[in-house]
């Protein structure tokens, strides 16, 4: 139909809400997934949901590959080659050749590996430009390795990164999409500012793959990391990628110089020699089990057209937000609720962040409804939209739950006041 994924146009009621569900192409692809029955899955951003398929590849490599091959496995069911066999799968995902992108560690090491990989890029320069309130690991990750070469960390605001002086920088770090606000920044415009200044662009894609059209190399990204728990549903804890571009692939040097990243593993020797190509970004043995779950949330949605679930998120952000305010039969929401993420479903991503100073409490009666968003110190409620299993209605329903919790003054309880450690 042609209003789904239009900006202007969203439905005002939960009727109209069904409808478009009815009409959406992307509908089938939610009976990929294994959901719990009633859930309102808004956390898709933090973890992504098991695919139909996921339980039996796990049983399957168990059984069929560890416990029948046992060592032969590494050979004869292809676990030494996953982290760039998925590798590939996920340049799908970024925009990237198959060949420029390896699956191995977490986001947290490759952040390491990469930023330090940068400042080799550039061993002239020591200053490193990144992003003021990134996500915690990545403001930690930074200094720690500034601390340790001798660099100086400019932070700034990413809104203005575009215009900045690049000239003494050896690289930028940025979140494509921040966790907290959902606010996209411009890749294109601060990986060209940082070209033009002769620094290197580092960019954390955890929020974006899988969400938006990301496009590293027609943006001519240097360096990339992400997750691939989030929208790619690899599962928790499955291991994170690295991209780099093809033109850094001879000079790159990473430091976590492990043997599966040399050149000759099994020959054993004595000294470091780097395999090449994205080989070099291994590190030790890959995580065999959870490669296996995120080939199948890889596969999940390899076949959707990114430019049509963008827009049904954007739909879908739209249809929550103007619920909370009001704008449908759904009625008016509380006052001390403000939109953190942007208004212009443009400039967020597929997560939409309200502040509110109870917001903690809310979040929790929320979840005790069967709708789950997560909370953000210091105020802030997250819910995020993954088009390839949520259904109009799913927005709608939430947002009118969330008008209720707060009319209803329901997260005074005081169930909803105990806080957890894991938010
Ligand atoms: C989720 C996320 C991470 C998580 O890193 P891990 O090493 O997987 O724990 C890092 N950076 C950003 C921007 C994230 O959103």
């Amino acid at each position: 139909m042609s209003n789904v994924g239009s900006d202007s146009m969203f439905p005002t009621t939960r009727q109209m809400c069904q409808q478009w569900d009815a009409q959406d192409p992307l509908a089938p692809v939610r009976s990929r997934f294994v959901l719990p029955d009633g859930m309102i899955y808004l956390d898709g951003n933090s973890l992504g949901p098991p695919t139909v398929d996921s339980a039996q590849a796990l049983h399957d490599f168990a059984t069929d590959q560890w416990a029948a091959h046992l060592i032969g496995g590494w050979r004869s069911d292809g676990w030494m080659d996953a982290p760039v066999r998925l590798g590939a799968a996920v340049a799908h995902y970024i925009g990237a050749d198959a060949d420029e992108v390896a699956v191995a560690d977490s986001t947290t090491i490759n952040l390491y590996k990469m930023v330090h990989a940068a400042l080799r890029l550039r061993p002239d320069r020591r200053v490193l430009v990144a992003a003021d309130e990134d996500f915690p690991t990545d403001t930690y990750v930074i200094d720690s390795i500034a601390s340790q070469v001798g660099a100086v960390v400019r932070r700034c605001d990413p809104q203005s990164m575009a215009s900045l002086d690049f000239s003494d920088v050896a690289a930028v770090v940025c979140s494509h999409v921040h966790f907290r606000t959902g606010v996209v920044n411009d890749l294109a415009g601060i990986t060209a500012a940082a070209h033009a200044g002769g620094a290197v662009a580092v960019w954390d894609l955890s929020h974006s793959a899988g969400a938006l059209a990301v496009t590293v190399n027609t943006d001519r990204v240097d360096l990339a990391v992400g997750c691939t728990y989030k929208y790619l549903n690899g599962g928790p804890g499955s291991p994170a990628y690295c991209f780099v571009a093809r033109r850094h692939h001879a000079d790159l040097s990473q430091p976590i110089t492990g043997w599966l990243g040399h050149a000759d593993p099994f020959a054993f020797e004595a000294s470091y020699r780097p395999a090449s190509g994205v080989q070099r970004l291994v590190t030790g043995t890959p995580s065999v089990a959870s490669l296996v779950a995120l080939e199948r949330g890889l596969a999940a949605t390899a076949d959707v057209d990114i430019h049509q679930s963008r827009s049904k998120a954007v739909a879908l952000t739209q249809l929550f937000i103007e619920v909370l305010q009001g704008n449908t039969s759904a009625g008016p929401s509380n006052s001390l609720l403000s939109l953190v993420s942007p208004g212009d479903p443009h400039k967020r991503g597929n997560h939409v962040s309200f502040a509110h100073p109870n917001a903690y409490a809310i979040v929790q009666a929320l979840i005790a409804r069967g709708v789950i968003g997560d909370f953000r110190a210091p105020d802030v409620m997250r819910f995020g939209f993954a088009p390839a299993y949520l259904r109009f209605v799913d927005a709608f329903d939430a947002a009118t739950h969330l008008n209720e919790v707060l009319a209803s003054n329901e997260w005074r309880h005081p169930q909803f006041q105990v806080r957890d450690a894991v938010t």
